[in-house]
C-alpha cells in the first residue's frame, strides 16, 4: 500500500464528516475494512464482553512501517486517497483517514504491525489518543486491539447495551463484511470461544452456505447479469420463501456493504403480485459498477451511496430479478396459481360463493348473528365478504388467523404441543442459533421444544399443532429476529415473539378456506380479546352498514 499522507484541508472539506464510532460493532467494521484494504487473505476477530472489554482484529495484510504506524493515528491520514479526482474513483473501503484516530481517542489501543520487507515491525500503545509507548516488534501483517471502549467518555459508554446485544451487532457487521469478501478467510471468537469460522470460499454462494446453511440457500434463486459496465450477482427469495422482517437483506456495491432504497425497491418490485402483505424477501445483491458511477462519499460510515444514474440501476436490477422470479414460478406452476384449483369456485365467476353455518361476527360497532343462510364470497385469496346485520363485513382471513394464533400462543390456549416422531434439525445462522438457545424458555412457552445440536444446528423436538407443516426455519429465524429487536414500548418480548410466530404460521396457506374452516375461523376470532385487529394492528375486518353504503353512494 502507498504510504500514508495527511489529506490537504481543501480535500478534507469535501469529505462527508461525522462520527463513525457508535458502539463496539462499528469498531469491528472499521478495523475489518482496513484489513480488507490492506489485502489480507485472513482476518481474525476476537472480542470479549460484547466488545466492551476488548476487540482485536488481526490480519495478514501489507502491514505498516514504523513511520506509518504513527501517522495513521492523525486525523485525515490515509494511504487511500490522493486528490479530489480520487473521490470519484474509489476502489478501497476506506478513504477518509478518520477511523483509527476516532477509535484511538476513546479507548486504549495497541497496534502491532510490520511490512513483509526487511524493516522491523513496531508495537504502539495509545491511550485516549496519546501515544504512550513505541517498541520494536517482529511481526508482519497488522493486529489492532481496542480495549475499554469509551472509558474516557462515560456519556457514550452509558448508551451501550448489554454484552449479548452488542455481540449480536458485532455478528451482524462481521457477517456483512464476510459476505462482501468471500475470498478472504474470516473467523470470529467471543470470550475465547469460536463463534464463526469461514474459510476462504469459491464465491458468494459458498459464503452464504457457510453462514446460513444449505436449507437456507435452497430457498434462494441465483441471478447473474451483465450490461456494459454493470454487473449483478444476486441470491434472492424464491416466490414462496418470505420473511416477516428485513433481517436477511444485504446489498453490496463494489464489495462494500451498503443500504440503498433504489436497489431494494427494485427488488421488492420484482415480487409484485407475489409478495404477501407484511412479508419481505430475502436478498443478497452484489452489484458491480464503474467507480465513476457511484458516490460513496455521502455518509460518514459510508453506508449510503449516490448513483449517477439511479434509474438505470433500478431497471437493471428489477428486470433481471423479475425474470428470475417468474421463471421459477413457472417451473412450479400450479403451486403458485393465482386462483387455486382446490377452491370451490362458482363456474365462470371470479368469486366463489357458498353458505356457511352458525358463527357470530362482532364488527367494530355491531354484533350480528351469522346464520347458515348468509352467503360469503371470496375476493381474491385473502378477503371474504359476508353480508348480514344490516350491512357488509369484509374479513381478511389471514389477519383473522393471525389474531387467533397470537392469542393462543400468548395465553397458551388449546396449544397442544406434540412430540415429533422424527425431530427436525434446523441449521440457523450463528446469531440466530444463539438467540434461540439463550431464549429457549420463551420459545418453549409457545410449545416449541428445541435442543442444542451444536454447530448452529437446533433440534426441534416438539411443536404446537398450530405450527404443523409450517416453515420451521423461517419461524425460528423470525423469532430470533424478534428477540434481537427486544421489547418495544407497549409490547413485551413475549408478545413480540408471539406476533412473529403467529404471523408466520398463518400465511403458510395461501389456500382458500372451505365453509367449515371459515366458520371455525370466525367463531375462534370472536373468542379472542381483540377480534378487530391482527397482532400488528391491522384490521381483521371492516364493517359497512347500510347507512355507510348509502352515504358512499350519495343516497343520503
Ligand atoms: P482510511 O481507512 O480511511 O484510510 P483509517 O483511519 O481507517 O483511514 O486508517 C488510516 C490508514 O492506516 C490507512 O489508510 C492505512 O494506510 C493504514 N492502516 C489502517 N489499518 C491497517 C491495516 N490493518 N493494515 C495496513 N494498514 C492499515
Ligand atoms: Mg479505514
Amino acid at each position: 500500500m502507498a504510504s500514508i499522507r495527511i489529506l490537504p484541508p481543501g480535500l478534507r472539506n469535501k469529505i462527508s464528516a461525522g462520527e463513525v464510532v457508535e458502539r463496539p460493532a462499528s469498531v469491528v467494521k472499521e478495523l475489518i475494512e482496513n484489513s480488507v484494504d490492506a489485502g489480507a487473505t485472513e482476518i481474525r476477530v476476537e472480542v470479549s464482553y460484547g466488545g466492551k472489554r476488548t476487540i482485536r482484529v488481526a490480519d495478514d495484510g501489507c502491514g505498516m512501517d514504523r513511520e506509518d504506524a504513527l501517522v495513521c493515528l492523525e486525523r485525515h491520514a490515509t494511504s487511500k486517497l490522493l486528490d479530489e479526482a480520487g473521490l470519484f474513483d474509489i476502489r478501497t473501503l476506506g478513504f477518509r483517514g478518520e477511523a483509527l484516530p476516532s477509535i484511538a481517542s476513546v479507548s486504549r489501543m495497541k497496534i502491532v504491525t510490520g511490512t513483509r520487507g526487511n524493516s522491523p515491525g513496531v508495537a504502539v500503545e495509545i491511550e485516549a489518543g496519546d501515544v504512550r509507548e513505541i517498541r520494536d516488534s517482529s511481526s508482519s501483517g497488522t493486529s489492532i486491539s481496542v480495549s475499554d471502549l469509551f472509558f474516557n467518555t462515560p456519556a457514550r459508554k452509558k448508551f451501550l447495551k448489554k454484552d449479548a446485544t452488542e455481540l449480536y451487532h458485532i455478528m451482524d457487521f462481521f457477517t456483512k463484511e464476510a459476505i462482501a469478501r468471500h475470498e478472504i478467510s474470516f473467523s470470529l471468537f467471543s470470550d475465547g470461544r469460536e463463534a464463526m469460522l469461514l474459510p476462504a470460499a469459491s464465491g458468494p454462494r459458498e459464503r452464504i452456505l457457510q453462514v446460513f446453511g444449505q436449507e437456507f440457500l435452497d430457498g434462494l434463486i441465483e441471478v447473474s447479469a451483465r450490461e456494459g459496465s454493470m454487473g449483478l450477482t444476486a441470491f434472492i427469495s424464491k416466490g414462496d420463501n418470505f420473511r416477516k422482517s428485513r433481517s436477511h437483506q444485504f446489498v453490496f456495491i463494489n464489495g462494500r456493504p451498503v443500504k440503498d432504497q433504489t436497489v431494494s425497491s427494485a427488488l421488492y418490485r420484482a415480487y409484485e403480485g407475489i409478495l404477501p402483505g407484511g412479508s419481505h424477501p430475502v436478498f443478497f445483491l452484489f452489484l458491480e459498477l464503474d467507480p465513476g458511477e457511484v458516490d460513496f462519499n455521502v455518509h460518514p460510515a459510508k453506508r449510503e451511496v449516490r448513483f449517477e444514474d439511479k434509474e438505470r440501476i433500478y431497471r437493471f436490477i428489477n428486470r433481471h430479478a423479475r425474470v428470475a422470479v417468474r421463471e421459477k414460478r413457472d417451473e412450479h406452476a400450479g403451486q403458485f396459481m393465482e386462483v387455486p384449483e382446490t377452491r370451490p369456485a362458482v363456474p365462470g365467476s371470479g368469486l366463489s360463493c357458498f353458505p356457511a353455518s352458525g358463527a357470530a361476527i362482532v364488527s367494530e360497532n355491531e354484533t350480528f348473528s351469522y346464520r347458515p343462510v348468509l352467503p360469503f364470497i371470496y375476493l381474491g385469496e385473502t378477503f371474504v365478504a359476508v353480508s348480514g346485520a344490516g350491512g357488509l363485513t369484509i374479513i381478511d382471513h389471514h389477519a383473522a388467523h393471525e389474531r387467533i394464533l397470537y392469542e393462543k400462543f400468548l395465553r397458551r390456549l388449546d396449544l397442544q404441543s406434540y412430540q415429533l416422531l422424527f425431530p427436525v434439525q434446523i441449521r440457523l445462522s450463528h446469531k440466530e442459533y444463539r438467540l434461540i438457545l439463550e431464549n429457549r424458555d420463551l420459545i418453549n412457552d409457545f410449545g416449541i421444544e428445541v435442543d442444542d445440536f451444536g454447530h448452529d444446528v437446533l433440534m426441534v423436538r416438539a411443536l404446537p399443532s398450530a405450527l404443523e407443516g409450517a416453515d420451521l426455519r423461517g419461524i425460528l429465524s423470525d423469532a430470533a429476529e424478534a428477540v434481537a429487536e427486544g421489547e418495544s414500548p407497549g409490547k413485551s418480548l413475549k408478545e413480540a415473539v408471539a406476533a412473529r410466530i403467529a404471523c408466520h404460521s398463518s400465511v403458510r396457506g395461501r389456500n382458500i378456506l372451505n365453509q367449515e374452516e371459515l366458520s371455525r375461523l370466525l367463531a375462534d376470532l370472536e373468542k379472542t380479546e381483540h377480534p378487530g385487529q391482527c397482532p400488528h394492528g391491522r384490521p381483521t375486518r371492516l364493517f359497512f352498514s347500510l347507512d355507510d353504503l348509502k352515504k358512499m353512494f350519495k343516497r343520503k
